[in-house]
């Protein structure tokens, strides 16, 4: 079993970085696309019409719910997957299971490539999120379990669930050793970011066998991958690698400012260094729904106001309508963003509802709470630098209204929840000075 250790870890350090290059930029109309996951990326960029006229400044919109799966989320779950195939965490076809914990989006991005791939996936997520996003993941034959919303503290928070049911399953299938070693790490592997998959890898190592025959039996042997969108770095690769560079080419490297809400903060890291890596200047602009920790993070340096959030569940949960963006803690793909962003706007959900009808009325644009909030960034970015002409701001239309039918498409649903509506507020908000 020594001698296979020590196997694996020549292997590791042989593989200094993912060696498969990411899909090539370009938007394949004129070609046969390889099954679902080639649908993934290389989406359009949309001016804004309504927005660009009306600020004279160009906003422009990633059509991000043009992906398969309906959201900005394939390409994170889709390297996710290829990476953990790369590093022999996932094997198609072997029984092996893919846990999340997730709001939904990413869910049911896994599950779609999931089934593309021969995976089979299990999702946790909190018991308050729309209803329409359980039947998507029913639907692609995904195990969902809903849990009462909990802080990230607690044992039965729906991203601590998912580890902790990947580990299991791993134990039961591929008889996990009881404690992980430590490994030399590097930032490009997966051990340095999810301790959770350092257990994984280790599994492989404690195979006992350097037979090529007995180390094939072993790897087809079913197993549990944790995706862990939150600490795994190919979230930030895929929006480094794909999201970003696509972006630039689209706007020929003309791009003033770039604005982004972060749930994982994998979007706004990866397309926020991407872009800064090409050009300094560029501004680096973050949304923060109600409740969420990090607008204070990046006004003040701490993540919450002690005074407003004590006695309340706005200390680690975030009590909006939005869904998919705002957090309470410190990720590793937060972190990876806190440098880089210079700008920070908190938005309502008065305001973000306001845009979402606002897009539709003039645009014709059926969009998801995130995009409505990262649009409404859009103008208070540009209102605040003074910017009147001819600049450029880019932003991700995350996913589509049709994934928000129950809660924030929902007027009754507003009521009940005292979300008050005006529909003239973004018309205020462009003619404010
Ligand atoms: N919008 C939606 C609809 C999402 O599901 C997510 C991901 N949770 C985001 C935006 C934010 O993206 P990121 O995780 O990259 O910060």
């Amino acid at each position: 079993s020594q001698s296979l250790v020590a196997y694996y870890r020549t292997q590791r350090q042989k593989r200094v970085k993912p060696t498969f290059e990411p899909r090539p930029i370009e938007l394949r109309v004129d070609e046969v696309l390889k099954g679902v996951t080639g649908l993934i990326g290389n989406t359009p960029l949309i001016r804004i019409n309504s927005l660009s006229d009306a600020l004279g400044v160009e906003i422009l919109g990633k059509a991000e719910f043009l992906n398969p799966g309906g959201s900005v989320k394939d390409r994170v779950a889709l390297r996710m997957i290829e990476d953990a195939e790369h590093q022999r965490l996932l094997r198609p076809n072997t029984g092996s299971r893919i846990f999340e914990g997730t709001v939904g989006s990413t869910g049911i991005s896994i599950a779609t490539i999931a089934r593309a791939k021969g995976y089979e996936t299990t999702i946790i997520m909190p018991d308050d999120v729309a209803a329409e996003k359980v039947q998507a993941l029913h639907a692609l034959g995904a195990h969902v379990e809903r849990v009462r919303p909990a802080s990230i503290v607690d044992k039965k928070q729906y991203v601590n669930l998912a580890r902790d049911y990947a580990l299991k399953f791993g134990e039961e299938n591929a008889e996990l050793p009881a404690d992980s070693a430590p490994h030399p790490s590097h930032p490009h592997t997966l051990r340095s970011f999810s301790s959770s998959v350092v257990v994984t890898t280790t599994a492989l190592s404690d195979a006992g066998t350097t037979d090529s025959k007995e180390l094939e039996e072993y790897l087809s042997k079913p197993r549990g991958f944790f995706a862990d969108q939150f600490e795994n770095r190919s979230n930030f690769d895929a929006h480094f690698h794909g999201t970003g560079p696509e972006i630039w080419r689209q706007t020929n490297g003309r791009l003033d400012a770039f604005v982004s809400g972060a749930g994982t903060g994998g979007t706004i890291a990866g397309v926020g260094q991407y872009l800064k890596s090409m050009q300094k200047d560029v501004i680096v602009a973050l949304c923060d729904p109600d409740g969420s920790g990090l607008y204070n993070k990046v006004q003040h340096g701490v993540m919450y106001d002690r005074k407003e959030s004590e006695g309340t569940k706005r200390r680690h949960q975030v009590d909006t309508v939005v869904e998919g963006i705002g957090i309470n803690r410190l990720t590793k793909n937060v972190e990876l963003a806190l440098p880089i962003i210079s700008e920070a706007f908190r938005i309502t959900d008065e305001e973000a509802v306001a845009m979402s009808r606002y897009l539709v009325k003039h645009d014709g644009l059926f969009l998801g709470s995130s995009s409505a909030c990262n649009l409404i960034a859009c103008i208070k970015l540009v209102k605040k630098m003074g910017w009147k002409e001819g600049q450029r701001v880019a932003t991700i239309l995350c996913d589509s209204g049709t994934r928000h039918y129950s809660k924030f498409w929902n007027d009754e649903y507003l009521k009940s929840a005292s979300i008050s509506t005006n529909p003239d507020l973004v018309e205020e908000l462009l003619a404010s000075p």
